[in-house]
């Protein structure tokens, strides 16, 4: 059993390679993104709260986030390993998110960053916005600009909270989809031993 974290910028591929992970060893893909928007879609009162927040590309508020997340790894479905993506996604995040842990005495076996250069990423958000047949109500080029922005601005901040304790492991994100697979694959082997 293995839980881990993805971290990486929007458009490195972190949703891809969780449902890959889903698939092949059965780890439970817990999407912050998703969650969001299915709160969203359902017109739920935390949809109606945080739609705008999505639109804009910002960070919902730490205490709507933090509540899901506990409520989410709680379910019997993430009891043979989850893989959280899109969490935590600002410092104060991961902070919580170590208490909630260690409170619930689990542990988190890898935290693994796709790393993928600012250059790399621009040229991916104009790919994706000539792309109809996958774009989100959020793909648009200024919402996936503001999105990196927060990115660098608030989650970066959180690489040295997890390479501080030697937790973090990172894969070269600018290779093949298949390539980012493998080395994550290795991270994991060697983590479950
Ligand atoms: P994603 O699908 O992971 O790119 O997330 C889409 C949007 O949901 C983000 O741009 C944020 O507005 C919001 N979101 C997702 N995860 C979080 C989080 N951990 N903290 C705050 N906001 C989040």
């Amino acid at each position: 059993m293995m839980n881990i974290i993805l971290l990486g910028p929007p458009g490195a591929g972190k949703g891809t390679q969780a449902k890959r992970l889903e698939t092949e060893r059965g780890m439970k893909q817990v999407s912050t993104g998703d969650m969001l928007r299915a709160e969203v879609a359902a017109g739920s009162e935390i949809g109606k709260k945080v739609k705008a927040i999505l639109e804009s590309g910002q960070l919902v508020p730490d205490e709507i986030m933090v509540a899901m997340i506990e409520k989410r790894i709680s379910q019997p479905d993430c009891a043979k390993g989850f893989i959280l993506d899109g969490f935590p996604r600002a410092t104060s995040q991961a902070i919580v998110l170590d208490e909630m842990l260690k409170r619930k005495q689990i542990a988190i076996n890898a935290v693994i960053l796709i790393d993928v250069p600012r250059e790399e990423l621009m040229k991916r958000i104009s790919e994706r916005v000539g792309d109809d047949g996958s774009r989100r109500s959020d793909d648009t080029p200024e919402v996936l600009r503001s999105r990196l922005e927060v990115y660098d601005a608030q989650t970066k901040p959180i690489l040295p909270y997890y390479e501080r304790d030697g937790r973090l492991k990172k894969v070269d994100g600018l290779q093949s989809i298949d390539d980012v697979g493998r080395a994550i694959d290795k991270i994991l082997d060697v983590a479950g031993k």
